[in-house]
């Protein structure tokens, strides 16, 4: 038998919603064995006891839109042009130490320059690499439209993190390939931004039936598929298609609503991208007009998210780090600081979305994310309650331990790194500027309507 541990004075937060408890909790070969009573009682000499007096157990958090592979990025001019493949894995690599230490167990990488998280994946799975656990998608899938990067994306094959994808022949070929080198997830970006027409905010960018046909190819070898989908229209017409999750799925009506309620599509909101450039926008020279169209994103979307979270639609927490405005390690437990103001979720509703909803990005639900006997021991502990104020989540130094599948990490601070020359291209905050000057909402576009 491997190790054993025990956590003992703390609080228990489960993850399943019930209120916290006192309880102890024994982990053993890699899952929990017991709570309470019986966890007192199995401890024997041979076990590690951890006094967590002061602290909350929980399980670890888990983001649901992350991307490890952009190290922060300020511009997708610098993951379309000045990324190398080698060290772009090993920035990762170091940057998947930082989501340990923020007590994030789990993540689920959507896509990736040149697909290698995939590989970070299988390194952290291998022990030769440390980081949390990995779900991952390959490239994103798009069509010549574009994603939301415009005219920078080349009409076929590869730019950056996408994939160019004409036609029912080469949507078969991609999924399948993507599959075949080992994505968990195919992710298409549904909607992109057409240049000429950005006013409208983003468009979907396929027909009913390759949105079908994407589905299709993918379940037949039982890999779920997700989509970015800004926009009513989008997010209606891939959960009808079939879509296993739904990014953002902002901006709903009330026939996306009824569609993506009817069939229950998790959701992954990611509004901590919005939020943070409404709260600290001004901060890094975003401008009023940039600030007022995402806050717009904002309000108008928080009654139709409202609304599918009392419907029972899965919501999951997502960071989107890997962009300058949510560097990695700082902000995974934001979007539940998000869901509680703009959603009206309590506390321990907005925990039960970061961590046991969370296992369905990583195809792991009933295996992680709660504190209930048999599951794998993912779980942290944390000096305070977060049921009282979740953004101690976000606090350094607040987390104290940190184990994955019942072994405890290194959460040593980690050494500075230094930045690398040519990586850096534009502000990402100029770029999005140069975008909200046709954005939805924006004096210029509600002239032009
Ligand atoms: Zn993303």
């Amino acid at each position: 038998m491997s190790a054993a541990t025990l956590f003992e004075n703390a609080t228990l937060i489960d993850g399943t919603g019930a209120p916290p408890r006192a309880e102890a909790l024994l982990v053993t070969d890699g899952r929990i064995a017991a709570l309470g009573a019986e966890a007192e009682a199995r401890a024997d000499e041979g076990t590690t006891r951890i006094d967590a007096t002061g602290m909350s157990l929980m399980p670890g958090l888990i983001d649901a839109h992350c991307h490890l592979a952009f190290d922060d990025a300020q511009s997708n001019t610098e993951l379309f042009h000045q990324r190398r493949n080698a060290l772009s894995a090993l920035v990762a690599a170091h940057n998947a130490k930082k989501l340990i230490r923020a007590g994030v167990t789990g993540i689920l990488d959507p896509d990736s320059t040149f697909e290698n998280m995939i590989d970070l994946r299988d390194a952290i799975d291998l022990g030769v690499a440390e980081g949390p656990r990995m779900a991952c998608g390959a490239y994103a899938l798009i069509t010549s439209i574009g994603g939301t990067a415009g005219r920078l994306i080349n009409d076929s094959g590869i730019t950056g993190f996408y994939m160019a994808v004409n036609g029912a022949d080469e949507i078969v070929a991609e999924v399948r390939r993507q599959i075949k080198y080992g994505a968990d997830w195919i992710k298409v970006h549904v909607t992109g931004v057409v240049p000429r027409q950005a006013h409208k905010g983003e468009m979907c960018a396929w027909s009913d039936a390759e949105l079908r046909l994407i589905c299709d190819t993918a379940h037949d070898l039982d890999t779920p598929v997700m989509g970015h989908c800004r926009g009513a229209d989008a997010t209606r017409r891939a959960a009808e298609a079939g879509f296993d999750m739904l990014l953002h799925a902002t901006l709903m009506d009330e026939a996306a609503l009824e569609a993506v309620v009817a069939r229950k599509v998790p959701l992954v909101p990611t509004l901590t991208l919005l939020a943070n450039l409404v709260d600290f926008g001004a901060r890094v020279g975003s401008s009023a007009s940039l600030i007022d169209l995402l806050a717009h994103e904002l309000e108008a979307s928080a009654d139709t998210l409202t609304r599918a979270h009392k419907a029972g639609v899965p919501m999951l927490c997502g960071s989107e780090s890997g962009f300058s405005l949510v560097p990695y390690g700082e902000w995974h437990y934001r979007e539940m600081e998000v869901f509680i103001r703009y959603l009206g979720m309590t506390p321990l509703e907005a925990i039960h979305c970061a961590t046991s909803q969370g296992a369905r990005a990583l195809r792991l639900e009933g295996e992680v994310g709660e504190l209930v006997v048999g599951r794998r021991a993912d779980l942290i502990a944390v000096q305070g309650d977060p049921t009282a104020d979740v953004t101690i989540l976000g606090e350094a130094g607040r987390i104290a331990h940190v184990m994955i599948d019942g072994t405890l990490r290194d959460l040593s601070p980690l050494p500075e790194r230094k930045p690398i020359s040519g990586w850096r291209v534009a502000s990402f905050g100029q770029r999005l500027d140069r975008a909200a000057a046709f954005g939805p909402g924006t004096e210029r576009a509600r002239a032009a309507e």
